[in-house]
């Protein structure tokens, strides 16, 4: 049997990064200029683990359900969509400096990270005594009517209600006075030396045209939602779409973001996966929550810990919203947003109308009606999702033998290479066995050929990108076509035919059966 290392969160996720370096996941864009700041590269394990996650979530979508379908938009737009989705006036961040380590922080994250401080107090207490009491512990008493959790539970609150007025209020003077009467510090510096608050665009521009004088600023898109909205006219008459129905996409989105920490947490250039569900007016509620459930079922197919994810109500709600939530997932870091779901009601699609004089309408004919749809949006970052995978997966694990090995225990429909096809020595017609059986399976998995070093050192490759399975071609293969398959998570080794190969991989490594739990 072999024995989890307990690594604390902070070691864990500097374990990720580095691993994730040398296993040719995820590189520093730019390294060899020392890198630019927030924007990484995807390697060779990590763009396939990509294009499996994105597989995942685009058949989930597009396939599973009928009356949703994909397109592909362009990153460049006409610049009034900006203005009318609210993105020129309202898509800014609250920033302040701390004038003595000269490092800029989101006013508002420096709060939220205060009331992040107090819940973990609470639930310390709470879990104390749940140690102390055992079985007959009531938690929600306890909550209600412990002095120190009620007291945390009442300041949060309260902090929570200021931080909502002054962000809701755009009141940045309120914003600061909140930052210094709860006596936030610079993390960096430890000073309170605060500047003011500042209102700073997460867009970045550029221009269009190759004469400066007939040049017009145009934007990266901040998000790909909006390519859908304009488009909603065209994929509702082309597809001949009837309501309820949605439009997918997926693809690249940009943020000149003021704090641009955690690794790929907050990129500058990052990836979203995105949907729009297009209603009757008044059924929002209904569809929010059908879909809140769809979604977290959809996390959970992929057999990670459920107490790993948890729904956050927003408190303050974004210029488009009338209801919204995000999934959090407990990443080494703490519980962060991985995925947004939002009530967007009529918001983009009447001020779209409004900007570009064209009518945006649906004609219901079961109520002989025309109107403006409203919209359920599911919106999920993958490389977000990439890192909750890679931290959730990452092991380093106590073997009975005294060694020790690292695993990533990538559901095995996602990982990246599904088989390793590897002879036992590099000669005595071994390899070119192997490679002929490569040949065959390579047409249904992902598969990696290695002849190099000890066999020991090569499982010891696959585990650690995570290969769910190891094929090992010996000297009885040649004579009668048996070879040895090993399991990535038991490590359990099994002498099989060669032609029952492709069903026993197919059989758990197919996306077909997450698709299936979610169905
Ligand atoms: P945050 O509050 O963390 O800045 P957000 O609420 O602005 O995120 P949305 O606009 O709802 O994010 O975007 C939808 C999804 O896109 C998020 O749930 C997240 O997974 C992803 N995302 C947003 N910004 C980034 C970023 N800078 N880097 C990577 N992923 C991001």
């Amino acid at each position: 049997m072999s024995k989890n290392k307990n690594l604390s969160a902070e070691e864990k996720f500097k374990a990720v990064i580095s691993h994730s370096k040398e296993y040719g996941f995820i590189f520093q864009s730019s390294e060899i200029y020392d890198g630019l700041s927030a924007v990484y590269d995807y390697g060779q394990c990590g763009s396939q683990l990509k294009n499996n996650l994105r597989e995942y979530w685009w058949r989930s979508m597009v396939q599973l359900n009928e009356n949703i379908v994909g397109i592909d938009s362009a990153v460049f737009m006409h610049p009034t969509t900006w203005k009318a989705s609210g993105h020129i006036d309202a898509f800014n961040d609250p920033l302040i400096d701390n004038k003595d380590s000269k490092k800029r922080y989101r006013a508002d994250v420096l709060v939220e990270e205060y009331i992040g401080k107090i819940e973990s107090k609470a639930d310390k207490e709470v879990e104390k005594a749940r140690k102390r009491f055992g079985d007959s512990f009531d938690e929600y008493l306890f909550r209600k009517t412990n002095p120190r959790v009620v007291e945390s539970e009442r300041k949060k609150e309260e902090i929570n209600l200021r931080l909502k007025n002054a962000l809701e209020q755009n009141d940045l003077a309120a914003l600061r006075q909140l930052i210094l009467d709860l006596e936030i510090v610079c993390p960096v510096s430890g000073t309170r030396n605060w500047t003011e608050v500042r209102q700073f665009n997460l867009m970045f521009s550029t221009q269009l045209g190759s004469l400066s004088d007939d040049a017009q600023t145009i934007y990266l898109r901040p998000e790909t939602a909006q390519g859908i909205f304009v488009n909603f006219l065209n994929v509702y008459k082309t597809g001949r779409m009837k309501i309820p129905f949605g439009i997918a996409q997926t693809g690249k989105a940009f943020r000149n973001e003021i704090v641009a920490r955690q690794f790929i947490f907050r990129m500058r250039e990052f990836e979203q996966m995105e949907m729009q569900f297009f209603i009757r007016p008044g059924t929002e509620i209904q569809w929010y929550n059908y879909w809140k459930e769809k979604r977290i079922q959809w996390h959970y197919a992929m057999g990670f810990s459920k107490i790993k994810y948890r729904f956050h109500d927003h408190i303050k709600l974004a210029h488009y919203a009338n209801v919204a939530c995000d999934i959090e997932f407990e990443f080494p870091f703490g519980f962060k947003e991985l995925e947004g779901i939002h009530s967007r009601t009529d918001f983009d699609l009447k001020n779209h109308e409004n900007q570009s004089g064209k009518r945006l309408q649906y004609f219901d004919p079961d109520m002989n009606e025309s109107y403006i749809p409203y919209v359920i949006e599911t919106s999920i970052g993958l490389d977000r999702l990439f890192l909750a995978v890679m931290s959730e997966s990452y092991c380093e694990e106590q073997l009975e033998d005294g060694s020790e090995r690292t695993v990533l225990r990538i559901p095995p429909a996602l990982a990246p290479v599904k088989c390793a096809v590897l002879p036992l020595v590099n000669k005595d017609a071994l390899p070119e066995k192997s490679r002929e059986i490569m040949k065959n399976i390579k047409l249904d998995f992902d598969c990696m050929f290695d002849a190099k070093d000890s066999i020991g050192k090569r499982y010891r490759r696959q585990d650690a990108i995570g290969t769910p399975y190891c094929l090992t071609i010996d000297h009885q293969t040649l004579e009668d076509n048996t070879l040895t398959i090993r399991e990535r998570d038991s490590m359990t080794q099994e002498r099989i035919a060669l032609e029952e190969v492709s069903r026993i991989i197919e059989d758990r490594v197919s996306l077909k059966k997450l698709l299936k739990l979610i169905i």
